[in-house]
């Protein structure tokens, strides 16, 4: 038997080496041997680790180590991971694997080339998809023995807690599971972008470039108008191109970030492609395209005058859609559910059901994810699907809010998805009306580039609105700053941070319970940070942690949350945290941190305020742990009606700012469930009781001088916009996409009072 090498060059990998050298890595080396100009990289194989194991005599400790451990148990699983990972860490590498890494190394390029160690893990019959963010990733390295080190940080990174209790929880068994690590060269691209080999919505021979300066993440998430280039590959020629003014570029920053910064003005409307390079990349996309039998959705990056293809993947929509054409319609198919448009867009996929964590290593790129209803868990396969369809839920549920920040259309509540819909039937949904159809669209479920480019920013730098109401954006996502911060909004009027919190993993309690507070405390201030960076000089109010005690309990720690008969009127916002001092004092030490950095832009929010005495108790610890109180922005939300009953205590109280959180107003007030669909047509936001409590409270604020504004769902829609404004509201925070019609409502109604009170003084 001839021996498996330790080390495999792309050309020589094909995607038929998944068990060699992971999913990453078999998709690179795909790419690479048809010639397409991937960045240098080589793989050192999962064989490669394995003789690792069995040389240094660890497989059998190891495994031993990991055999029967209660994954459930937090302390006993981090001791296990902690204790395999330094028996990983700690072996001597055997000395032929280590030569032939640094001479793969050495041959990469001259002077120690700047790389990039990512793990590519595989399991039996499975790429890496499934453990995709499970195991490490290490950017910036440069030198022998930083390589040497960074592959045996990957290694030791597939016994890290999580990737160890998602592999029990999925029923992987360790002993199968291996890792590759590929060591590619590091692209910092002057220029990128995306495109399509064809036209992703026809199917024509048209490629259709969009790029602009940076990193490729602004293209990708919108946060900047690209430009835009189509080559007609039948003519051979530039059919069209579309500059557009480009503000801002991604850049990397220290080891790991990236920055969002100003491009200076005369770059700004500068063509970042020429002729030439419009076409050299339109004949890569061909290439693919023709490799892979199907229109392919690729990205790019040039540096210098050297092309470089980052990923080229399937784009699933224009079979789809092409099937559909003809029919002139926006879909084929007869209505098979209805429920509420969460997220605007239209979306075609075949349907993958996820029931629990075990079904999520089956969900693709392009698939529709069906599931009762989302939770942090899935956040990773939310962001690769097309679109997202749930069975519970109304427009404030996770689905609904995190759907809306990644840009992804979703239709939740439909009561009956995942039992109407099978894997792999084909459907199309409209996160606008709410609507599943049977069959494909007509019109595309546009890749998100596409979508991407439709993000609102564009148009309102290019014609700004005046308003004077404050028109704000909400945000949960780091991922989302971008997004949010190209729409122009005036400032952030809501970062839900336990969107953040939800995707470490683990419970705040945990974190404390480990002596791990700083680790919790690092991550938030970065998640924070960014959010912040985004909105240099523009007001950001970010609210502490609001999470009901239900959505821990599948984190690490969640064990230890108490069980309610219901969460919603429990143990969750300001509450809890004046209840449990030290999971506040870890916040208001991230907060505390940005202050001292010079944001002064972060305003602090309460959640669930319900009597002046709990803001006055919250704002005393604070001042007890070294924040200077009466220089920053305290403020509350307004979603008990005892604390719009009492707004005026509250102003006494000294609140820089109020604002109506009528997700929960709306369930208190009205005493209706605002995540059961079963009672979702009595939710209603205009019901006069809710308006009345509005109403008097934005008039008492406005006589306290105190900002009044709103960030629940209801300031998305632009009737009640109209109404709010007509009764004083001083800003807006509305969701990303409903940013462009809520400043043009508030314009309008603006407009309107303006012309009534002059008609009225002339009559
Ligand atoms: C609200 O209640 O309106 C609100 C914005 O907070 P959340 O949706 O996070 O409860
Ligand atoms: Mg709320």
């Amino acid at each position: 038997m001839t021996e498996m090498p330790n080390i495999l060059w792309l050309e020589a990998i094909s995607k038929d080496d998944i068990p060699l050298v992971g999913g990453k890595g078999a998709s690179l080396g795909e790419m690479a041997s048809v010639g397409l100009p991937v960045p240098k990289a080589f793989v050192v194989t999962a064989q490669a680790f394995r003789k690792f194991l069995v040389q240094t005599g660890l497989e059998d400790s190891l495994f031993d180590l990991l055999t029967d451990v209660d994954v459930e148990n937090s302390e006993e699983l981090e001791d296990v991971s902690r204790n395999v990972k330094n028996l990983v860490l700690d072996a001597k590498m055997p000395d032929d694997i280590k030569e032939e890494i640094i001479q793969a190394y050495g041959t990469m390029g001259p002077d120690n080339m700047v790389v990039a160690v990512r793990s590519s893990a595989t399991a039996e019959d499975l790429p890496d998809a499934s453990f995709a963010g499970q195991q490490e990733t290490y950017l910036n390295i440069r030198g022998d023995a930083a390589v040497v080190e960074a592959v045996q940080m990957c290694w030791a990174s597939l016994y890290g807690a999580r990737a160890i209790y998602y592999r029990a929880k999925q029923g992987f068994d360790d002993r199968t599971v291996n890792i590759a690590v590929v060591v590619q060269q590091l692209i910092r691209s002057e220029k990128s972008g995306v495109m399509f080999s064809s036209h992703p919505v026809t199917g024509e021979p048209l490629t259709i470039i969009e790029g602009s300066w940076g990193l490729g993440e602004a293209v990708v998430s919108g946060s900047v108008s690209p430009d835009k280039y189509v080559y007609d590959r039948r003519l051979k020629k530039v059919f069209d191109r579309m500059i557009s003014k480009k503000e801002y570029m991604i850049v990397p920053i220290g080891d790991h970030g990236t920055e969002l910064v100003e491009i200076p003005n005369d770059r700004q409307e500068e063509p970042i492609l020429s002729d030439a390079e419009v076409e050299a990349l339109a004949a890569f996309a061909e290439i693919s395209e023709e490799h892979y039998n199907v229109p392919q959705d690729i990205e790019w990056a040039i540096v210098g005058s050297t092309i470089y293809i980052l990923q080229s993947r399937p784009i699933t929509t224009i079979g789809m859609s092409t099937k559909a054409k003809g029919t002139g319609g926006q879909s084929t198919g007869a209505v098979l559910l209805e429920g509420n448009g969460a997220s605007p867009g239209v979306a075609s996929g075949p349907v993958i059901i996820v029931h629990d964590i075990k079904d999520l290593g089956k969900v693709k790129e392009g698939d529709i994810l069906v599931t009762k209803m989302t939770n942090p868990d899935m956040v990773p396969a939310m962001r690769k699907v097309a679109g997202i369809v749930t069975d519970e839920g109304g427009m404030t549920c996770h689905a609904a809010i995190v759907s809306r920040e990644l840009g992804t259309p979703a239709v939740v509540g439909t009561k009956k998805a995942t039992k109407t819909l099978k894997d792999g039937d084909i459907i199309t949904l409209d996160g606008e009306k709410g609507i599943v159809y049977e069959g494909a669209a007509s019109v595309a479920a546009a890749p998100a580039a596409v979508m991407a480019a439709a993000v609102p920013g564009a148009a309102i730098a290019a014609a700004p609105i005046i308003t004077a109401t404050s028109i704000k954006v909400n945000v949960s996502l780091a991922e989302a700053a971008a997004r949010a911060a190209a729409t122009g909004a005036d400032g952030v009027g809501l970062l839900r941070i336990e969107h953040m919190i939800l995707g470490m993993n683990k419970t705040p309690g945990w974190y404390i319970s480990q002596n791990k507070e700083e680790e919790f405390i690092t991550e938030l201030y970065n998640g924070i940070k960014v959010v912040l960076d985004a909105f240099p000089g523009k007001p950001v109010w970010v609210r502490t942690l609001d999470a009901p005690t239900d959505e821990f309990r599948n984190m690490l720690g969640g064990e230890s949350e108490p069980i309610e008969h219901n969460p919603m009127l429990g143990w969750r916002g300001i509450r809890r945290d004046l209840q449990s001092p030290d999971q506040f004092r870890m916040q208001i030490e991230v907060f505390k941190r940005l202050w001292d950095r010079g944001y002064d832009n972060l305003g602090l929010m309460f959640p669930l305020v319900g009597h002046p005495d709990e803001f006055l108790k919250a704002k005393a610890l604070i001042a007890g742990w070294g924040v200077d109180v009466d220089a920053v922005e305290l403020g509350i939300m307004v979603e008990i009606p005892s604390s719009a009953i009492l707004i005026e205590d509250f102003c006494k109280a000294g609140i820089s700012f109020a604002s109506f959180g009528t997700n929960d107003l709306i369930q208190y007030t009205l005493a209706i469930d605002r995540n059961n669909e079963l009672v979702s047509s009595m939710y209603r936001p205009k019901h006069p009781a809710v308006l009345k409590l509005i109403r008097d409270a934005i008039a008492v604020c406005r006589q306290y001088g105190v900002e009044c504004s709103i960030c629940g769902q209801a300031g998305s829609d632009p009737k009640m916009v109209e109404w709010l404004i007509e009764n004083g509201i001083t800003s807006v925070s509305a969701n990303i996409d409903a940013i462009p019609k809520i400043r043009e409502t508030a314009a309008r109604t603006e407009k309107r009072m303006i012309l009534d009170a002059v008609r009225l003084k002339n009559a």
